[in-house]
């Protein structure tokens, strides 16, 4: 009877012990609660009302949680600091019926989000069929953001909707940078423009856009050298090209969790040649894409395109509600 119990005892107390089998979990950010917490002023006032009106007080903690959900998914500062006053003024001056406060706020945060990242959308492909042949693109950014294979990514998107292509090699200062787009241009079987390191990369687009003109081809797309940081002769060089080519569109290609140093270098570019659309590249290893929100409501320009991989087909058009979704 005894070894009975004991028997029984040190089963149950093994089977308590025993850890379950570790479950595999895909990694999703955090979500952060912004339900805000009524403090008792409030419930009183509206104890005989089938409506509560939000009182700064209540609010505090859901507007931090949200600020420290921006800012963690590198949200620019002051750009956090302007999307929470402007979240906590529309949720201060409504009443709301009392059951719906929870859901009042999420649409709140989730309408002012949507609104302050607007900006009109650019289709490139329905422009570049709509334009004078050969329409220009010139590709703007930082080395290793992306550029070149995201210039073979878009050729394969365009020759996918009846659209050639010709690449102009206008990189002539970072060594391999020719020998790298020529790969793409291979493998892709799209012809290629390019001069000797230390040409002027104004020269090499000239001579793509001719040969695009010569042979029909529909789109010029033109790769530009990038520094990490802005430089006064890059800036230089680039105006030249711009004036020489005359682009019908200038694309700035970004890592998009480059945070605060990509915004103030798109800005830079954007004040000396204007940027007139973004690509943002490796959104697969950026979990939060709060440099994106950024760039929307700071530069007001419209993200096109994403990266989402290093194959051609990882390009994907961009949908704010995505981010907003990653965020909160
Ligand atoms: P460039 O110097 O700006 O022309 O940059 P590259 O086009 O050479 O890209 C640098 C690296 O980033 C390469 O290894 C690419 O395969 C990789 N890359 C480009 N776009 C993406 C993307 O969207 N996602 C990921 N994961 N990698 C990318």
């Amino acid at each position: 009877m005894f070894d009975l119990l004991k028997n029984k005892l040190s089963a149950f107390v093994a089977g308590v012990t025993k850890k379950a089998p570790e479950e595999k979990k895909e990694e999703i950010p955090d979500k952060r609660d912004f339900t805000p917490e009524l403090k008792a002023i409030t419930k009183v006032r509206a104890l005989f009302e089938k409506e509560v009106r939000l009182r700064e007080a209540d609010l505090r903690e859901s507007l931090c949680e949200l600020e420290l959900a921006l800012l963690e998914a590198d949200v620019h500062e002051d750009t956090a600091k302007k999307f929470c006053e402007e979240i906590k003024h529309r949720l201060l001056s409504k009443s709301v019926p009392k059951k719906s406060v929870d859901s009042f706020v999420k649409e709140t945060i989730r309408h002012t989000l949507k609104e302050l990242m607007y900006v009109d959308q650019i289709d490139i492909i329905e422009k570049a069929k709509s334009s004078q042949k050969p329409f220009k693109i010139l590709f703007l950014g930082p080395n290793g953001a992306g550029k070149t294979t995201t210039m073979a990514k878009l050729s394969k998107l365009f020759s996918e909707n009846g659209l050639t292509t010709i690449f102009a090699a206008a990189d002539t200062f970072r060594a391999a940078s020719i020998e790298q787009l020529e790969e793409h241009a291979k493998k892709l079987g799209v012809p290629l423009i390019k001069h000797k390191y230390g040409a002027d990369p104004a020269a090499v687009a000239f001579d793509a856009i001719n040969s695009a003109k010569a042979k029909s081809i529909d789109i010029v797309m033109i790769d530009t050298a990038g520094r990490q940081e802005t430089n006064m002769n890059l800036i230089q060089e680039l105006k030249k090209i711009t004036r020489v080519t005359e682009p019908n569109i200038k694309i700035f290609v970004g890592e998009a969790f480059a945070g605060k140093t990509l915004i103030e270098q798109a800005k830079s570019f954007d004040n000396a040649i204007g940027i007139d659309a973004f690509i943002m590249t490796k959104v697969d290893a950026d979990p939060k894409g709060g440099t994106m929100l950024s760039i929307l409501h700071e530069l007001k320009k419209p993200i096109i395109f994403i990266g989402t991989g290093q194959s051609y087909d990882a390009l994907k058009r961009f949908d704010p509600e995505e981010i907003i979704e990653r965020i909160i």
